[in-house]
């Protein structure tokens, strides 16, 4: 039944649509291989999105919310939100450079080996078996750049020195745990390039593109092409 593919859809679409924009720089996508992706983002710009990318971005959040409650049952003590029901997270610049982090560890299980002592960032994320493969070969820092920068601003922010990084495999249901210390040279570059970001934007100045060629694999695949790349 197509046609009932294309009506949720574009129901889908209309909803994400109306959407308020996220008006600061986000930690989580701040190292992008491509800076004037970034920077765009934090600009507002239009960038083009299937439903099909917003309901995998929604399962993702609901997987994340089931991971939570099996690391409660065994025997994490941690928690997703202050006594005020907000997520924790950070806010510099006069708000213009954010971040939401997945939840606080403030106890490990006493069987966890070498049992480190909390409180630790929580980050979780899903993945397809490809990529879940890759993480678990070479770990975060070489798989998950994006990711490894994302852990080391919160756990800089938060004054946290280490991270467990969870990832779940959405074809197998398998969970791969990762310790991640705290990496204050790599917290400082990211944070540098927040602020380079924020300044080219307040000066006009469009930072540059990844690539001088269009049909580089990372802008064929961007919703942000257009914005790139359109003929003038
Ligand atoms: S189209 Fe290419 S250069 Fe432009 S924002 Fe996307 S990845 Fe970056």
């Amino acid at each position: 039944m197509q046609q009932l593919n294309d009506i949720v859809d574009s129901k889908i679409l209309k909803q994400y649509n109306t959407q308020e924009k996220r008006s600061y720089l986000g930690a989580s996508s701040i190292g992008d291989e491509c800076i004037r992706k970034v920077q765009l983002q934090y600009m507002q710009k239009d960038q083009k999105v299937s439903a099909k990318q917003i309901r995998t971005f929604d399962i993702g959040h609901c997987l994340e919310d089931l991971v939570i409650k099996w690391l409660r049952i065994a025997g994490f003590d941690l928690k997703t939100r202050n006594e005020n029901g907000e997520q924790f997270g950070f806010s510099v610049a006069n708000g213009k450079f954010a971040g939401h982090v997945d939840g606080l560890i403030y106890n490990f299980p006493e069987e966890f080996p070498d049992k480190p002592e909390g409180p630790a960032l929580l980050e979780i994320k899903t993945m397809n078996h490809k990529s879940w493969n890759d993480t678990q070969k070479r770990g975060v820092l070489v798989s998950k750049p994006v990711y490894y920068s994302q852990v080391q601003l919160y756990m800089a922010y938060l004054e946290l020195d280490r991270c467990l990084f969870v990832a779940l495999n959405k074809d197998t249901s398998d969970l791969y745990f990762e310790i991640i210390p705290f990496d204050p040279g790599m917290a400082q570059k990211y944070s540098d390039r927040a602020v380079q970001i924020i300044k080219a934007t307040e000066n006009n100045e469009l930072l540059p593109c990844v690539s001088g060629d269009s049909s580089f694999f990372l802008c064929k695949m961007c919703g942000f092409r257009d914005h790139c790349w359109k003929e003038p």
